[in-house]
């Protein structure tokens, strides 16, 4: 049996893991949507339960359970490899895993109950767990974005967790060797094991939270810059994001319009709010299409959008005004049965100082177009 220090070191190794569990459980509790913490969760506490049971197990009952230990160690990488593989919205290859599980547990069964050999079981539930492990790594490292250094740390981090879990006996008995007699449990080996599994855990959980807190707050953040009906930015998010546009000198000339549809109080009047918000979703995907090379598309309010595009001269400026005024004119609308109108203001801004400026010329001469009968651009 263990020493009662080893015991203490067992219990407060796998204790850890399994508050580390439950920090990713709270996590979870306060985004349910992000279900892969789950997975995860259970991968620890699988994982630590395997641990924690073959620690007190006399030795000569590791043999008669090791199919039963088998299974959980397996049901432990599957959920984390299911977990990992769901936060990249990338496949953890079910099939390959039902395989590997199974080839496992055959072999496994083959050196326990046919020709015993422990360290074979030993290489063999550390191999088929690591295979496990990594089956969805290669499509996660080709999901992440490049600029996101947390993601690269986290997958990585669990790419070498995986790595290190199929060569970790062979090693640990490297750096420290066994005598062939000496009980698994009551070994360094054992001990290192639970060590390197608690440092894992440690570190990868740390930076997992750490990347749940940045997509929280990366989420708040749009949720705050973008107009819940169309998504486009909303006028504080639009200024935000205008000054930093005008100040790349490399994307200028840009050009600034602002558009209002005609009428639309009679779209309202005539079917109904529902479809007057859907007349407006339709108006804003097409602005967006407008804007989506590096220019800005933002609802200020009502039926009010306006639009930063780069790279337009004012030589340019009313050719591009006139087509978005002729192509919105041109969009069919199904729920009203026809099309719409807009009449439009344009302004060149010149630096990020210049913007409210802009703004202002630009609502007067869309007040213009108002007055001089609609479904028109007024240029400066
Ligand atoms: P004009 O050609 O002079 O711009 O006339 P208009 O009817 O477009 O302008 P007016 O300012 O008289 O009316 C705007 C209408 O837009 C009134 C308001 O009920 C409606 N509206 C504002 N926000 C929303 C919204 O989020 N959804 C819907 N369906 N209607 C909205
Ligand atoms: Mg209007
Ligand atoms: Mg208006």
């Amino acid at each position: 049996m263990l020493l009662f220090s080893d015991k203490f070191l067992v219990l407060s190794v796998l204790l850890n893991v399994l508050v580390l569990g439950g920090v990713l459980f709270a996590c979870w509790l306060v985004q349910r949507h992000k279900r892969y913490l789950l997975w995860l969760v259970a991968g620890y506490v699988l994982s630590a339960f395997g641990l924690a049971w073959q620690s007190v197990m006399p030795a000569g009952d590791l043999t008669r359970w090791c199919l039963v230990t088998g299974v959980i160690y397996l049901a432990g990488a599957w959920s984390l490899a299911r977990g990992m593989g769901m936060r990249y919205s990338v496949s953890a290859h079910p099939l390959a895993a039902l395989a590997i599980a199974s080839c496992t547990l055959a072999l496994l069964y083959y050196y326990a109950f046919i020709h015993e050999d422990l360290w074979a079981r030993v290489h063999l539930i550390n191999v088929g767990l690591g295979l496990l492990q990594v089956l969805p790594v290669p499509a996660m490292l080709m999901r992440i974005p490049a600029g996101d250094r947390l993601g690269r740390i986290v997958c990585w981090s669990y790419a070498a967790f995986a790595c290190y879990t199929m060569v970790r006996p062979a090693l640990l008995l490297a750096v420290a060797p066994l005598s062939k007699t000496m009980e698994l449990t009551l070994s360094g080996y054992w001990l290192a094991t639970l060590a390197g599994s608690l440092l894992f855990a440690l570190w990868f959980t740390a930076m997992l939270v750490a990347s749940v807190v940045r997509d929280a707050m990366a989420a708040l953040r749009e949720e705050r810059n973008r107009d819940p009906l169309t998504q486009l930015l909303n006028r504080r998010a639009f200024f935000e994001a205008a000054q930093h546009c005008l100040g790349d000198v490399r994307q200028g000339p840009w050009m600034l319009l602002t558009c209002d549809i005609d009428h639309f109080k009679q779209v309202n009047d005539n079917w109904g709010h529902a479809v007057g918000d859907e007349v407006l979703c339709r108006v804003a995907r097409l602005l967006a299409e407008q804007a989506r090379e590096g220019g800005l598309a933002a609802r200020f309010g009502g039926e009010e959008f306006v639009l930063l595009l780069p790279h337009t001269a004012s030589e340019h400026a009313q050719s591009v005004a006139q087509g978005m005024c002729q192509q919105l004119s041109a969009m069919h609308i199904d729920a009203i049965g026809g099309s719409i109108t807009a009449s439009f203001g344009v302004a060149l801004p010149t630096s990020p100082a210049d913007l409210p400026r802009a703004l202002t010329q630009a609502d007067a001469l869309l007040y213009r177009a108002k007055q001089s009968g609609r479904n028109q651009v007024c240029m400066p």
